[in-house]
């Protein structure tokens, strides 16, 4: 994959709006790769947990907001707890999905869901799902 990078890049709106909702400093990541050795969802993912710092940081939206990660995260938070320099890897994917989320663009669709499925899942699973998953 080809980068540029510039100072534009990455004071882009995206990277300013992923900041501001997680409250996280971006920069602060050094790519140690704590968060994502102690990751227990790691194995369903496509972008990593530092590679999703990584990317942040370097404004690419795209591959951030189509990325399954950011729905497979659990929000455990072992990646927060195991991160040297203090950075909420959770909250960043939180405000990941809340981009989308805010555009309406909900990741779960009950209606589409058959009876089957909504008989087989138990409620409160749904509930939480819903409340993760749609806007
Ligand atoms: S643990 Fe912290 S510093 Fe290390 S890669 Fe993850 S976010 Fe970056
Ligand atoms: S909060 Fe998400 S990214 Fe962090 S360790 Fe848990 S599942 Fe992995």
């Amino acid at each position: 994959m080809r980068i540029n990078l510039s100072k534009k890049k990455i004071k882009d709106p995206f990277v300013v709006k992923v900041q501001e909702l997680s409250g996280q400093n971006l920069l602060a990541c050094y790519q140690c790769g704590k968060c994502s050795a102690g990751c227990p969802a790691v194995s369903q993912m496509d972008i990593l947990p530092n590679q999703i710092i990584r990317y942040a940081q370097l404004g690419f939206k795209e591959e951030l907001l189509e990325s399954k990660s950011i729905w497979i995260c659990a929000s455990c938070m072992t990646c927060n707890s195991r991160c040297p320099k203090g950075i909420n890897i959770a909250e960043v994917i939180e405000a990941l999905r809340q981009i989308l989320l805010r555009k309406r663009e909900d990741h779960l669709k009950v209606e589409k869901l058959s009876e089957a499925e909504k008989s087989d899942v138990p409620p409160i699973a749904m509930v939480s799902s819903m409340r993760k998953f749609t806007s």
